[in-house]
């Protein structure tokens, strides 16, 4: 069965009528995607936006080619800053808060050993169970680092309010979960954080672009996130990192690169960090990636961030409806849209097979061992009767397992 072959039922006709009413369905049009696909995986690595094609070719031959060297004093080492400033209205950050920069690895391992160094008499770094790998790698690896004897403590996600006492330097979580895109309650943390006097680092990962985020108005410390996956910046595009901008000046990058330096150019012997957010820079900035990430950041100029991530919603909740009930698929992520991200997880014990069925069907979404299959709404691009003919697609595709199950 190809796409075209899904049946043209009452239900796929009203989810082609939400696709003429919604007010975004001209974003998709920015994006350049393959034909016969239905591309479900932008929780991953995002769709590639038409504007960066041609960006990156001015780049390349104007700016580089020509400019040579000049290209520093004509905007590039301003360049983390403004495509920070483009990522800030999407995490409700104010001005000058928020760098691109490095990978969100590196980002986490910065801002956690800052966080560190300012609770010198405390030494747990908390976390739930099911963080991110790469996050817990991350801290595990900077506990080796301090000379104090710092511990991790991963512990459920209902356990976390439990656990924070004033031991915890610093407490640290994915705001949406990279499974089944739960989403913790921020500003009820942060508040539980500074109730106790630890700090908190967010994981944006899986929520730029994709949910509303306030960092402010939730009063974060500080927090990272990912440039290709909901921001569309392209493969290992850069990280960005935001910090409070009262808490800046109190934490010190562990990496005192000379981009963090007050005056990188005086090369003077003695490191003196920056006033400001641009203290958390550290080597000089990959300029070709910054200016894929910052040109696809305008895809959000002038958008209703509230009703374009209603739609993201909608979409979700669309492609949980039509599959709810199917025997022998389970729906891992929450049905209250207001506590879920972008995307959805179902779980099926030969999800593995399923999902390379799908794919052979144009639909592309993710499997992670042993039995997730991850979709992920991008609101941007993304159209209701995509969610619809996936949603058929997998739940046929589940039918036909259960049925060769049984035999
Ligand atoms: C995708 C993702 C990362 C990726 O980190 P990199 O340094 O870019 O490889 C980190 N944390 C979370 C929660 C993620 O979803």
């Amino acid at each position: 069965m190809s796409l075209t072959q899904i049946p043209d039922t009452a239900q796929r006709n009203e989810a082609e009528e939400c696709d003429k009413a919604d007010p975004f369905v001209h974003l998709r049009r920015r994006f350049d995607l393959p034909g016969g696909l239905i591309y479900l995986d932008g929780n991953s690595l995002g769709a590639l936006p038409r504007g960066v094609a041609v960006r990156m070719g001015e780049v390349i031959r104007h700016e580089w080619g020509d400019r040579l060297i000049d290209g520093w004093w004509n905007g590039w080492l301003d360049l983390p800053h403004q495509t920070g400033a483009r990522i800030a209205p999407l995490i409700g950050a104010p001005q000058n808060s928020v760098l691109a920069a490095d990978s969100t690895s590196i980002n986490l391992f910065k801002l956690a050993a800052s966080a560190l160094s300012a609770r010198p008499d405390r030494h747990v770094i908390l976390s739930e169970v099911g963080n991110f790998p790469t996050d817990m790698y991350i801290m595990e690896g900077l506990t080796k680092l301090t000379g104090r004897d710092i511990s991790v403590r991963e512990v459920a996600p209902g356990a976390i309010l439990d656990a924070l006492d004033d031991t915890v330097a610093l407490l640290t979580l994915s705001h949406i979960d990279y499974r089944t895109a739960r989403m913790w309650d921020m500003a009820a943390i942060n508040a539980a954080c500074h109730a106790t006097g630890a700090l908190c680092l967010w994981d944006l990962s899986h929520s730029a672009g994709a949910v509303l985020v306030d960092l402010t108005a939730t009063n974060a410390d500080m927090a990272v996130g990912c440039g290709y996956k909901f921001l569309n910046g392209g493969p290992g595009a850069p990280a960005f990192l935001y910090v409070r901008p009262d808490l800046q000046d109190s934490l010190d990058s562990p990496l005192q690169g000379w981009m963090g330096h007050q005056d990188p150019f005086a090369f003077s012997g003695t490191y003196k960090p920056k006033s400001g957010i641009g203290r958390f820079a550290c080597g000089t900035p990959p300029i070709l990636g910054l200016s894929a990430l910052n040109e696809a950041l305008k895809v959000f100029d002038d958008i209703d961030l509230p009703a374009l991530f209603a739609k993201g919603q909608d979409l979700c909740d669309r492609f949980i409806e039509t599959v709810v009930g199917t025997d022998g698929l389970t729906i891992l992520s929450p049905r209250d849209r207001a506590v879920r991200g972008s995307h959805v997880a179902v779980a099926h014990q030969n999800a593995e097979a399923i999902m390379k069925r799908l794919s052979s069907q144009g639909v592309i979404g993710d499997f992670r061992p042993p039995d997730i299959m991850r979709f992920g709404f991008s609101p941007l691009y993304c159209r209701h009767v995509d969610a619809h003919d996936a949603a058929i697609l997998l739940r046929d595709a589940v039918m036909e397992s259960e049925a060769s199950l049984q035999d």
